[in-house]
This record gives C-alpha cells, sequence and structure tokens, in this order.
C-alpha cells in the first residue's frame, strides 16, 4: 500500500523486488567472499573448514528473529541453501588449488625415468613380463626389449598383488635382485610394484620408477611414503576408482614434495565379461585436459586377452596417451601369472612396427596413427591366441 492508502502499481512493486533482489545479491556476494576470507584463514591456522557447531548457532539465532511473513521453515530452507553454496565455493577453491592440477605441474620435457622422458611428446613403451620369475626368463625377455627401437621402460613384479593367496606371490627381494641385474646389464630402466611402506625402502633401491598398482591406489599412507621419495611413481587407477580419486591420490604423493607422477589407465569394472576390465578410452583425454602429467594406458591387465591389444594400443594413443604398458614373455605359455594375456616377444616386435613408433619421424612425436600406409598394412593375426 503507498502512504496515501492507494495500492502500490504492480509496475512499482515489481521494481521494488528488482532492487531488494540487485541489493540481496550484492550482500550474497559479499558474504561468499568473507566465507572464502574466513576458509583462508582458517588453513593457514589449519583449522577444520566446516563448522557445524557455528552453522547450526546461525540457523537458530535468524529463525528466533523471523518475524515477517517467512516463518522458521521458509528461514531455515533459505539460509540452508547460502549455507551449502558457501561450503560449495570453499570446496572449489580446494579443488583449483591442488597441485596436480596445476598447469605446470610436470615440466613440458615429461617425467624422466632414467634416459626415458614419459610426456615429453615421444610415446613410451612400458613392457615386460607380469612377474620376475627367473633369471633365465628375464634375460631372454629383457634381450628382446632392449632391442625394440622405441622409447622403453622394463615392467616386471617382484612383490605381486594376487587375488588368490594360493597362487604365485612373487620372488620379493630375490626379485628385485634379478630384475636390477638384468635391466643393468641391457642398460633398461626399470618400473616395479611397491606393495607397502615396510618393503618400500628395497623396492625403491632396485627400481628406477615406483608401480602403485590399483589395488594400492587407496593406500594414502604408501602414497604419502613415495611422495617422501624423489623417485619417480606410475601410479595406476584403481579398477573401482572415479578420475577425481586418482587425482587426488596424485595430490597425496605431490603434496609430499614428489611431482615426478605418471597416471596409468588400466581398466575399470564394469558388468561386460569378454575382457578382464573395461578400458576407459575417455579417461586418456579427460585426464590430459584437466592435468599436464603423463598419461599411459595399461592395455593388458585392461584387456585380459591378447587378441585385441592392438586395436586398443591404437585406439589408446589416438586418444592422446604418453605411451602403453604391455606384458610380454618369451614363454606366455608357462609364465606364473598371467600367462592368458602376455604376448609373446616377436608379438611384441610387431605392435612396436604397426604402432609405427620405430620409425623414425615417430621419434619427434608424430601421431602413428595418421601414417595410413601402416594403417592399411598393419595386421592383427600374429597376435591371436
Ligand atoms: C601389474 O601391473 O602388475 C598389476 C598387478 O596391475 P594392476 O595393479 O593394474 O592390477
Ligand atoms: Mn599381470
Amino acid at each position: 500500500m503507498k502512504s496515501n492508502g492507494a495500492p502500490a502499481s504492480l509496475g512499482a512493486l515489481r521494481a521494488r523486488i528488482d532492487d531488494l533482489n540487485t541489493q540481496l545479491l550484492d550482500l550474497l556476494q559479499q558474504r561468499a567472499a568473507i566465507v572464502l576470507e574466513i576458509a583462508a584463514a582458517k588453513r593457514e591456522q589449519g583449522l577444520a573448514g566446516y563448522d557445524p557447531q557455528r552453522e547450526s548457532d546461525m540457523l537458530n539465532a535468524l529463525v528466533q528473529s523471523a518475524d515477517g511473513a517467512f516463518g522458521a521453515p521458509e528461514i531455515t530452507s533459505v539460509f540452508q541453501s547460502i549455507f551449502r553454496a558457501s561450503l560449495d565455493i570453499q570446496d572449489r577453491e580446494r579443488r583449483q588449488q591442488l597441485r596436480v592440477l596445476a598447469p605446470n605441474a610436470v615440466p613440458k620435457e615429461g617425467v624422466r625415468v632414467g634416459n626415458v622422458s614419459i610426456g615429453g611428446g615421444t610415446p613410451v613403451l612400458f613392457a615386460g613380463p607380469c612377474s620376475v620369475e627367473t633369471p633365465e626368463q628375464m634375460e631372454a625377455i629383457a634381450a628382446a626389449i632392449s632391442r625394440l627401437p622405441v622409447q622403453k621402460i622394463m615392467r616386471a613384479g617382484a612383490f605381486k598383488p594376487r587375488t588368490n593367496p594360493y597362487t604365485f606371490q612373487g620372488l620379493r627381494e630375490e626379485g628385485l635382485r634379478i630384475l636390477r641385474d638384468v635391466a643393468d646389464r641391457h642398460g633398461l630402466p626399470v618400473v616395479t610394484e611397491v606393495l607397502d611402506t615396510g618393503t618400500l625402502d628395497a623396492v625403491a633401491d632396485a627400481a628406477d620408477m615406483l608401480q602403485i598398482g590399483a589395488r594400492n591406489m587407496y593406500n594414502t599412507e604408501l602414497l604419502k611414503a613415495v611422495g617422501r621419495l624423489r623417485k619417480p611413481v606410475l601410479l595406476k587407477r584403481g579398477f573401482m576408482a572415479t578420475l577425481d580419486e586418482l587425482l587426488l591420490a596424485a595430490e597425496y604423493i605431490f603434496s609430499q614434495g614428489n611431482e615426478s607422477v605418471v597416471l596409468c589407465e588400466r581398466g575399470i569394472r564394469t558388468f561386460e565379461g569378454r575382457t578382464r576390465f573395461t578400458l576407459d578410452i575417455s579417461a586418456i583425454p579427460l585426464l590430459k585436459q584437466e592435468t599436464s602429467l603423463p598419461v599411459i594406458v595399461d592395455v593388458s591387465h585392461a584387456l585380459g586377452r591378447r587378441d585385441i591389444l592392438l586395436p586398443c594400443a591404437r585406439a589408446v594413443m589416438a586418444a592422446g596417451a604418453d605411451g602403453l604398458m604391455i606384458e610380454a614373455h618369451h614363454r606366455p605359455e608357462q609364465a606364473l601369472s598371467d600367462g592368458f594375456q602376455q604376448v609373446r616377444l616377436e608379438d611384441l616386435a610387431a605392435i612396436v612396427e604397426a604402432l609405427g613408433w620405430s620409425k623414425p619421424s615417430n621419434q619427434a612425436g608424430s601421431n602413428p596413427i595418421q601414417d595410413t600406409e601402416i594403417e592399411r598394412t598393419a595386421g592383427t593375426g600374429a597376435l591371436r591366441g
């Protein structure tokens, strides 16, 4: 009502609402800015960001002084929305501060492991058996890998995270000795899995790069422990892990000062049974979009079969991966673990050739998939079985 008793025109009332909206918006933005200041002060003092007691005190005070058309339920609902939005902006800010998301989290040259650079433009092959079994086995495999005309890192597990406790568990310390010895003789850098903090020193002494396996991606104590070392880490995605969880696992390593982290997509668990896991190709461009960390893909564990390995490897590289992990064995049928998915050494060489990685032009980082000659002639026949 106007002061003279005549009803205000609709237009005038709407104008007042518009004005109040603008004032509310301005007040909300002022409040949001203060929320972020408080969050920063709390971070500095090491205090928890969320204070449920303070929130409930504020709400009670507001409800008690609510004597207008809005009663307790409306005031509660409006202010709870404001409180929730305030937590959302704090979450967003916390995420923006993650070291792993910084544009230069990893240098342009990529992550260096010995003489190999991962993520520097030239693809890297991580190849080797599932497990270290004997010196003779490792010798045969290392000799073949060292001849491949690509950037390569030898992989082999000494400590094995097997699903069944009654299956081969790895040669442990003896496996590390065999691995180091053969790698030195063939001039190959090696990556091997570390299962726990108790064996970390032994594994770190023997390896050029530490692998955190899919089953250990959530092991925050282990992540922090490898973060305290200055040794490159290959962090595999847990098979039930979201990309956010993978990135936060990498953040655990970064948070302790170790910024040499390579991410590895290795398949996630779905309802599909034809492959051991489901290769999540979309993870590659998404991780590359959000981070500067190199991303490689373990096609062997993702697929659990070798007959479709080459087309999947092509897809992975076309999606922007910095390299591949392929399990290879001189006699897959006799392997003590994962024999069904390991490729023969001659097939490993054929895969590398089919991908076009061995062509000299590729050393500068061109995309082998765009080489139509290789696309036409490379077959998968030799890889079946
Ligand atoms: C491995 O690479 O040896 C392995 C066990 O893989 P994942 O952790 O991805 O299962
Ligand atoms: Mn394996």
